[in-house]
């Protein structure tokens, strides 16, 4: 049994992959172009989206917005420290600081009370200005946007979805976006929607924001509006009117995505269902079984339980051939070269419990109902 079972959603769309890609191969159209643009549509109409700007990956989709937004030295962004890295790591990057905040004990995503504590207390020390929030949909659920969204607006905060996990919840039947300026999206292959190698997207409905974010992934190039003013009427890539990196989603990359993105929706549903059919038959067998937002939609990026003696279970399901994944056994905050940047007033007391009780099963829509009981059994049979 696989922990994620690529080969298994190969196999089901070989052939449309496999044409997909020999159609970049034929044009050899490899950057850009029309397969690139064709996905962007695509991406956006899914999740109702006015703009979606595909990029190289996950990590330069949330690094993108905060240096369009001008966010860098002396700055604070908020984000969680229960989350995989490349959340916090694009803000010290542009020169910012993060601040990390509590996740909640049931959901992981982020504890609003933490949030605005910490708020509160980076405006009464002075030392850096509260500019932006990274919430973060952690194993596939949707953030509290309603309550995040509240305080973002109250302080005059940016707000970015990460949504490198969770891209294709939802909230109350509502894609995040609709609560937020920039939802992002990562497809490495583990993701729920993954291409085969690198890839990211930045959604957003501002179209102020989706000129400078196509901008900076292409060097800075000159937008539209950029070129009338400067009166400049060659190639836009030679024009550069910021700082920018590279930062492009390949061709057959694209190609690839939207074969994929057309059996998302039917994947999402199996998914819950082997999710609902894991909670039901573990319930009364682990500490806890995932808990969700009311009114969310997971895409079940991972089905992680909590156990209080997790490495003996995990121990033991690897003795019965069930692959498990720890995330993530050092929250951000405790790691050395992060633990020099400030947290919550109260510190970070859930993130710090959880880290030793999580452990993450085998999920991915192709788990059949044989390998579900294998995984189902194997934990029923653990007398710890
Ligand atoms: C995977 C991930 C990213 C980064 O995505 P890459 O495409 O690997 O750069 C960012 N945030 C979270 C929460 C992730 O899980």
């Amino acid at each position: 049994m696989n922990f994620i079972d690529l080969q298994a959603q190969r196999q089901r769309i070989a052939p449309q992959i496999d044409a997909a890609v020999a159609r970049v191969l034929t044009t050899c159209g490899f950057i850009m172009g029309p397969e690139v643009t064709g996905f962007e549509q695509a991406l956006a109409k899914f999740a109702g989206a006015k703009h979606a700007l595909s990029c190289a990956n996950g990590t330069d989709a949330l690094l993108i917005p905060l240096r369009a937004w001008n966010i860098g030295p002396g700055d604070a962004v908020f984000c969680p420290s229960f989350t995989f890295v490349a959340t916090a790591e694009v803000v010290p990057l542009v020169g910012a600081s993060p601040v990390f905040v509590d996740v909640l004990p049931d959901t992981y995503n982020i504890d609003p009370a933490s949030l605005e504590a910490a708020i509160a207390a980076v405006k009464k020390e002075g030392r850096l200005k509260p500019r932006a929030i990274i919430a973060v949909d952690l194993f596939g659920q949707p953030a509290d946007y309603p309550a995040i969204s509240k305080i973002a607006k109250a302080h005059g905060l940016k707000l970015i979805a990460d949504q490198a996990q969770g891209f294709g919840c939802t909230l109350n039947g509502r894609q995040p976006l609709e609560w937020v300026d920039a939802a992002t999206a990562s497809f490495f292959p583990a993701k729920p929607l993954g291409c085969y190698g690198d890839g990211g997207a930045v959604l957003t409905n501002d179209s102020q924001l989706a000129d400078l974010v196509d901008s900076i992934r292409v060097h800075g190039k000159a937008s539209a509006e950029d070129m009338a003013a400067k009166k400049y009427d060659n190639d836009p890539r030679y024009l550069n009117m910021r700082i920018g990196i590279n930062s492009r989603l390949d061709a057959i990359q694209a190609a690839i995505l939207s074969e994929k993105l057309k059996i998302y929706p039917d994947e999402l549903k199996q998914r819950d269902a082997i999710a609902a059919r894991y909670s039901k038959a573990l319930a009364s067998h682990v500490r806890s079984v995932p808990k969700m937002i009311e009114g969310g939609f997971s895409n079940w990026a991972q089905y992680t339980i909590e156990h209080d003696k997790r490495d003996a279970l995990a121990a033991h399901l690897k003795t019965k051939g069930v692959p498990t994944a720890i995330y993530y056994p050092i929250p951000i905050h405790c790691q050395d070269v992060y633990s020099v940047y400030p947290k919550a007033p109260g510190g970070l007391p859930v993130t710090e419990a959880i880290r030793s009780r999580v452990l993450s099963l085998p999920m991915h829509p192709y788990l059949d109902a044989a390998q579900q009981d294998q995984v189902i059994d194997a934990i029923r049979g653990f007398s710890g």
